[in-house]
């Protein structure tokens, strides 16, 4: 009776602890039913704490608690190291859709002839995931037409020449930069010149392979990049392709506008050895498109 009366008192004492805690957590026995949980736990998961208590972790919420990766985590990674931590696990609940949670745990020791308890915290970092994924995207992305920037152009670009170099096949770079851009802003508003820089995202977009990257460098700059390149020949017909799309005219709030553009080609490594130079390539390649006329498109030459 006596005995009986200190463990309530220690239970209740483990449980005030418990919902102190901000994150859910759960306490297991080594069957995996739950113990007691963190009040926390029902407002995060939507579970009622009536079907909660006594029920074996996978049961709970009507089963939706089943879930592969967490049976592996429990019964495989805890037996064997008596804790794991941070695995990340993402999961579709019926009730409160996808979540992405983090979870920790411990095999915890209840004094002398005590069965072991499994303390699992489980965070819910759905929230906090989103932001990051959105905090990467706008650092490298171009805001206005979704392209890749100027950073993750530059850290594809390197990739591509590191595997160049192990696979013996060439990267081609193309720079675009739109003709007489300023007219159309001054002629038709800044506005209109936003939804064209869109257009001109999307053709490109759509003429390129998937393993190949088109960027906007900011103003009326696009890069290309092509990389597994047996020689120049698809990078000429790629130019020629973009030459010929911009040819169609884009109706944009009524207006009927043409465009053309000027693209430099060049070639690595037979026109640089390292990434820079082959950049600054293609922009002298696109320049003298520009000085023979615009509309058209140059490979690059020393001479
Ligand atoms: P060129 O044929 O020599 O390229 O002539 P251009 O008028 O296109 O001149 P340039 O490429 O040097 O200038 C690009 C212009 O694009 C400058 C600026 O007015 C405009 N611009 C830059 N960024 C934006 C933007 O985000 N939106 C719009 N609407 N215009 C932009
Ligand atoms: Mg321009």
């Amino acid at each position: 009776m006596g005995g009986g009366k200190i463990e309530t008192k220690s239970l209740e004492y483990a449980e005030s602890i418990i919902d102190t805690v901000r994150e859910p957590l759960i306490v297991l026995d080594q069957e995996l039913r739950v113990v007691s949980v963190s009040r926390s736990f029902y407002g995060v998961f939507k579970v009622k704490p009536e079907e909660t208590v006594g029920q074996l972790i996978y049961d709970l919420g009507n089963k939706q608690w089943d879930i592969p990766k967490l049976r592996e985590l429990l019964e495989t990674i805890l037996p064997q190291k008596a804790f794991f931590d941070n695995y990340e696990v993402v999961h579709d609940f019926a009730t409160i859709g996808r979540r992405i949670m983090l979870l920790n745990a411990r095999q915890i020791e209840r004094g002398m002839g005590k069965a072991q308890i499994i303390l699992l915290a489980i965070e819910d970092i759905t929230t906090r995931k989103e932001m990051e994924e959105k905090i990467k995207r706008l650092a490298y992305h171009d805001s206005l037409t979704g392209l890749p920037n100027r950073m993750l152009f530059s850290d594809r670009l390197n990739m591509a020449k590191i595997l160049s170099d192990r696979n013996r096949k060439k990267l081609a770079l193309m720079m675009l930069d739109i003709d007489k851009f300023k007219e159309i802003n001054d002629t038709l508003g800044h506005h209109i010149g936003d939804l064209l820089l869109q257009v001109v995202a999307e053709k490109l977009t759509g003429i390129l392979r998937k393993e190949d990257t088109v960027a906007r460098f900011g103003g009326d700059e696009f890069v290309l990049m092509l990389p597994d390149q047996k020689d120049v020949q698809t990078a000429l017909n790629v130019a020629r392709k973009i030459l010929n799309t911009f040819r169609d005219t884009v109706v944009l709030e009524g207006h009927k506008i043409i465009i053309t553009s000027s693209i430099g080609i060049s070639l690595y490594p037979d026109h640089g050895k390292d990434v820079d130079t082959i950049m600054k390539n293609a922009d002298c390649a696109m320049y003298r498109a520009k000085q023979a006329g615009r509309n058209q498109y140059h490979l690059y030459s020393e001479v």
